[in-house]
């Protein structure tokens, strides 16, 4: 079980690092250059605090540890690395470990071997886990070589109902932290990936004006407006290996410079399916929607996802930037998992937005005429809550713990629902119009517009 929280709590640090290679647009190797010269800044305060005795130990002690750890601290802590002899090969192992080519006992492996023929400078490498004699603490002691970014939040373990037991301890990435972790440390990544141009958010907000989101909102004052950064999430499976498939959720700022995914989604956490109960995402949700509405006061806050008191809360978060989550995106599958909707062939109720049906008759799905009956019984916020609410329905966690947060929210993701059949003559006519018709690449022949 430790190694497999190992593997996501690297898989969390890669995509960490990752993420911040992205935002600044440089190399990977100046990117870990500066996290290995660069201890992070202890005036953050929002550091996990160095614990011992393994995952439940530092979910169950939050306190701090008086005894420091003795193979270096956790990610985030107020510790700096230790400095990693230059060389060729140091700097190869270190890169290909970064990004997840090389496993940790592989480094010690081969920084072994190589030193036994004869190459040097390889001690702090041969030296990782008791010199390969302890592998359970190989990815703690490779994180104190070299060191946490700057800028990066800290991985927190909560207590979430698993197949594994019903307080299994699961990795998360608090998007209030990385808010505000990015925001001290890195505020031109911040401007650039969660700001977005100066005036962006408050034209997102103006363009909403009159939206039922913006309507209702309880926490969304105006005067603020060019300071709230809307937020959408993401909710999407894939296939992990062939028996099991694995659940992501993502996070992103809507005002920020549009970029490749791996740029600009931020993860909360990942889940595998085969580990999830019936209630798993929803305390998962739970969690989430705790650390957005943080994000949406814009100050640390005095009580934990549980509401266990904190100390240090109430002060500002990122300068006065604060997070309003107005979207989520994700496939029918998802969205069946997390908000309990209706699948699309279930006869009676076969969509969360309409009353449409499945059955032949008034609200049958199946007349698309400008008229038809469904087209009348569209569901607002407030009516579906209260059908559900009297219909003894679950009422969907994201719909009621994320303050604001509203059906109209759900976006269905294109990607996964337009039909492809037809999407694909669509995307080819307009690509064949694009090039050739308005010759936007250039070339006066077919052959020619159709070069790249
Ligand atoms: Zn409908």
């Amino acid at each position: 079980m430790r190694s497999k929280f190992g593997g996501l709590a690297r898989l969390f640090a890669i995509c960490s690092v990752l993420y911040l290679v992205n935002a600044g647009k440089r190399g990977i190797q100046q990117r870990l250059a500066d996290a290995s010269g660069d201890a992070p800044d202890p005036s953050s305060g929002s550091s996990a605090a160095p614990s011992r005795g393994g995952i439940r130990g530092r979910v169950a002690d939050p306190k701090p540890d008086p005894d420091p750890d003795p193979d270096g601290p956790e990610p985030g802590a107020v510790a700096a690395p230790r400095k990693l002899p230059d060389g060729p090969l140091n700097t190869y192992l270190r890169d290909q470990w970064t990004k997840g080519i090389l496993k940790t006992r592989q480094v010690q492996e081969i920084a072994m071997k190589s030193g036994q023929q004869g190459a040097n400078r390889m001690e702090t490498f041969t030296q990782i886990g008791n010199s390969g004699k302890n592998p359970k603490i190989f990815f703690r002691a490779m994180k104190s070589i070299l060191g946490w970014p700057s800028g990066t939040t800290a991985l927190k373990f909560i207590e979430i109902p698993t197949t594994k037991g019903t307080l299994t301890p699961h990795p998360v990435l608090w998007p209030h932290e990385f808010f505000s972790e990015l925001y001290a440390h890195r505020r031109p990544d911040f401007d650039k990936k969660i700001r977005g141009p100066a005036t962006a958010a408050l034209q997102f907000w103006r363009q909403m004006r009159g939206s039922s989101f913006v309507d209702n909102h309880p926490d969304l004052p105006e005067l603020l407006w060019d300071r709230i950064i809307p937020i959408g999430l993401h909710g999407d499976g894939g296939q992990f290996t062939k028996q099991d498939s694995i659940y992501v959720l993502t996070w992103n700022s809507l005002t920020q410079n549009f970029g490749p995914t791996m740029d600009t989604r931020i993860i909360f956490t990942v889940i595998r399916s085969a580990e999830m109960l019936p209630n798993t995402l929803d305390t998962l949700f739970e969690a989430m929607a705790w650390s957005l509405n943080v994000c949406l006061k814009g100050l640390t806050p005095s009580a934990d996802w549980q509401n266990r008191p904190l100390t240090g809360g109430g002060r500002q978060l990122a300068g006065g930037y604060r997070g309003a989550c107005c979207q989520i995106r994700g496939d029918w599958e998802f969205f069946c998992k997390a908000f309990h909707f209706p699948k699309w062939n279930e006869a009676v109720s076969m969509c969360p937005f309409c009353r449409a049906t499945g059955r032949a008759g008034h609200y049958c799905f199946a007349n698309v005429r400008p008229d038809a009956p469904w087209r009348g019984t569209i569901w607002t916020h407030e009516t579906r809550m209260a059908y559900l609410t009297a219909a003894g329905l679950i009422l969907p966690i994201l719909l009621t713990a994320i303050l604001g947060f509203r059906l109209e929210c759900v976006h269905v993701d294109p990607l996964h629902t337009l039909e492809l059949g037809t999407t694909s003559h669509v995307a080819g006519n307009v690509l064949w119009h694009i090039a050739i018709v308005k010759s936007a690449f250039g070339g006066t022949t077919i052959a020619e517009k159709l070069k790249p």
